[in-house]
């Protein structure tokens, strides 16, 4: 079994042999795509959407140097910061302004817990861990508003991007290790021009009954990493469009006359 660490914690192999709430949450979306992407044969791409947040991100963990040596594009040619991200700026000053959001950054940074949940290794890695007292995550979002997703309808922007799914995760690990079960917090801002600001903890017994279905699912999608499963295709998302083999299909008739 590879020891998870900082620095190999996004490689190929802890990929292979843990699940993360990320990995969890792309097999729930579609086994296929996130197979692919765990054997490095899919990537999603980086969006500038994304950037913005892991600049925040960085920011608060005290890495922005690193960042900003790992991302040049970030710049214009004349050196100065791109827009989007003299607005991550803005955005880092509003949330600086709110004292008890400030008390929620302060903690140990990207701590790295291990564990299995349904007797499958997971790891995850939490922006904040406050000991003995809570488990934050950093969350930069486009906006607070309910968003719609297919089966389930309108949802909260919270549930929609599975951070429940996620906090049922970090919780579970870090009660393994820590021995306790921490609340689970979003501290949280939107990209709007005047952004938005949450601190947010979810709720108890959402997180446990999303942990039951971790319990349930966990064991199946890493049997498909193992390759005991075949992962099932969703046929809607863009690496199943890309892996596409059309066939000619008839028109499907809904009301033929019948029953
Ligand atoms: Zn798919």
């Amino acid at each position: 079994m590879i020891r998870v660490t900082a620095e190999n914690y996004y490689s190929k192999e802890v990929a292979q042999e843990y699940m993360s709430a990320s990995q969890y949450k792309a097999f729930l979306d579609c086994e296929a795509a996130a197979l692919a992407q765990i054997r490095g044969e899919y990537v999603r791409p980086v969006t500038t959407a994304l950037l913005i947040g892991s600049y925040v991100d960085a920011h608060f963990e005290g890495t922005l140097d690193l960042f900003i040596a790992k991302h040049p594009e970030i710049f214009k040619r004349d050196g100065s910061l791109k827009s989007e991200y003299e607005h991550a700026d803005y955005i880092i000053s509003r949330i600086e302004a709110q004292r008890e959001m400030m008390y929620y950054f302060d903690g140990e940074k990207q701590k790295i817990f291990t564990g299995e949940i349904a007797g499958v290794p997971f790891r995850c890695k939490v922006d904040i861990f406050k000991e003995a007292e809570a488990i934050v995550d950093g969350k930069i979002m486009k906006d607070f508003e309910d968003v719609y997703v297919p089966e389930q309808g309108r949802l909260p922007w919270y549930e929609a991007w599975g951070y429940d799914k996620q906090g049922a995760i970090y919780q579970e690990l870090v009660r393994q290790n820590a021995g306790a079960k921490l609340p689970f917090i979003l501290n949280a801002a939107t990209k709007e021009t005047e952004p938005d600001l949450d601190l947010l903890q979810l709720n108890q017994s959402i997180l446990d009954f999303e942990l039951e279905k971790v319990e349930e699912n966990a064991p199946r999608f890493d049997g498909i990493k193992k390759g005991i499963f075949e992962p099932v295709r969703c046929e809607k998302c863009a690496y199943c469009r890309r892996t596409k083999k059309v066939k000619l299909r008839m028109q499907e008739v809904l009301c033929d006359g019948g029953e």
